[in-house]
């Protein structure tokens, strides 16, 4: 019988323990990493992704600050996130570039990770306030199909977490499946935002201003709010087309939906409704004050306006507007919906018959 207490013996158990602790606890680090990945890979919407995913990331990981900084070249991301609603100041940890030479120009030459203790001169803008500044940093590129498409920004107080030299597989491994996962979530986020916009002009479209009527109605009857429906037609658009082409008309068509848009805050809703044919909802707006903004808006369209074959146009347009003032909460929703904005082209029409150029007003 080989003697269990033998010092040879003890000692090789104890290192055996030693061993399986160890084992025990790269497991749990293993696991925790692949929640991790789940969640990166789990996010519907970029919300989501910079919201649960990412603060999953810093609490399982013990970071102590987490930025992340996107090139945005030519807006293209903030232009869809400002019609998501992303309100930037709600996001401090979230930075973007228009170039890759921004942040001192230390993204542009970003091949490998960087590692190491915190610079101000080298590191600030990569942890602008409020955020709070780390002792040491982590700053991994994230590529897509070879391209840089930013960094991901690791800060720790531990002076020592990251220094120069340090294996960087586990944060390579983390930072691409980050990277294909922000490419995922922003091409879906450009699909469903693409399904909404009206390709000629760039504002809404008619499925999404429908949609919104809906949620206005519903959001007027619930809280008693004023909500006004104007309905826009272009005069004589079929005269412009003939006079100057159906190309120059999409021009005519562009730059009038832009002054439209001028004159809107952000709670209000625009949608191109037809051809030439436009619908604004106007929240919390009464018959008096969604008239002013109309006549606004009829002047504003009526300005001449040059093409870019150097012409100078007059187009002007009629607007219709209904105003449901006291909304009745008993009423169905979507029927109220197609009312209102019924009336609104019943007040068009009056306009037009009146001799165009004008805004007739009715109350619903
Ligand atoms: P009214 O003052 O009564 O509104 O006259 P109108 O000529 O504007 O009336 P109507 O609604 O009959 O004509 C609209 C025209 O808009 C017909 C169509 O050829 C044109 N149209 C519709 N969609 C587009 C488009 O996407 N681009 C261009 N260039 N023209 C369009
Ligand atoms: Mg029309
Ligand atoms: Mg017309």
């Amino acid at each position: 019988m080989p003697d269990q207490d033998n010092p040879e013996n003890l000692a090789l158990r104890r290192q055996l323990d030693a061993l399986l602790a160890q084992a025990r606890l790269n497991e749990e680090i293993m696991r925790r990493h692949q929640q991790i990945d789940l969640a990166f890979i789990g996010a519907s919407g970029f919300r989501e992704l910079i919201e649960s995913a990412f603060d999953a990331f810093v609490e399982s990981s013990e970071l102590d600050v987490v930025t992340l900084a996107l090139l945005d070249p030519d807006y293209a991301m903030r232009r869809v996130l400002i019609d998501l609603d992303v309100a930037f100041p709600d996001y401090p940890k979230l930075l973007f570039l228009d170039k890759p030479a921004g942040f001192g120009g230390l993204l542009g030459n970003l091949q490998k990770p960087v590692l190491g203790a915190w610079s101000e001169p080298e590191f600030g803008s990569m942890f602008p306030k409020p955020t709070v500044t780390p002792r040491s940093v982590a700053i991994l590129p994230l590529r897509r199909n070879g391209e840089l498409i930013g960094s991901l920004n690791l800060g720790s107080f531990r002076p020592l977490r990251y220094a120069a030299g340090m294996a960087t597989d586990f944060l390579e491994h983390r930072a691409s499946v980050l990277a294909l996962c922000l490419e995922n979530v922003i091409n879906r986020e450009l699909l469903k935002h693409m399904g909404l916009t009206d390709g000629l002009t760039g504002v809404s479209n008619r499925r999404y201003i429908e949609r919104r009527l809906v949620d206005e109605v519903g959001r007027a009857c619930r809280h008693g709010h004023a909500l006004s429906c104007m309905y826009i037609d272009i005069d004589h658009f079929k005269r412009i087309n003939d006079q100057i082409g159906h190309q120059a008309g999409d021009e005519v068509l562009r730059e009038v939906a832009a002054r439209i848009k001028l004159e809107l805050r952000l709670s209000d809703a625009l949608g191109r409704f037809g051809g030439e044919e436009f619908l604004v909802l106007l929240t919390g707006t009464d018959q008096p004050g969604a008239s002013t903004l109309a006549e606004r808006m009829r002047k504003r369209i009526s300005e001449p306006l040059r093409i870019d074959s150097g012409k100078e146009l007059h187009v002007t347009a009629s607007i219709g507007i209904a105003t449901m003032s006291r909304p009745d909460p008993t009423r169905e929703i979507e029927k109220l919906g197609k009312e209102l904005v019924g009336a609104a082209d019943r007040a068009l029409y009056a306009a037009k018959q009146a001799g165009r150029d004008r805004v007739v007003a009715v109350r619903f």
